[in-house]
């Protein structure tokens, strides 16, 4: 299992193991959907995803 904080209310977040980078998961304390950026051996970066809208882009 890998440890990480999440970025936006700092509370400890632990990933599966075959948790892959890129993935998106969600924090269990404040909800937000949040990127794995880096993976380490027994630690992770997370970054907070950005929202999705419906006309997002254009
Ligand atoms: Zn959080």
């Amino acid at each position: 299992m890998k440890k990480s904080l999440c970025p936006v209310c700092d509370v400890e977040v632990t990933l599966e193991n075959n948790t892959e980078e890129s993935e998106i998961i969600s924090c269990p304390e404040c909800k937000t959907r949040l990127v794995v950026t880096s993976l380490k051996m027994k630690s992770a970066i997370l970054e907070e995803a950005p929202k999705i809208e419906e006309d997002w882009g254009e």
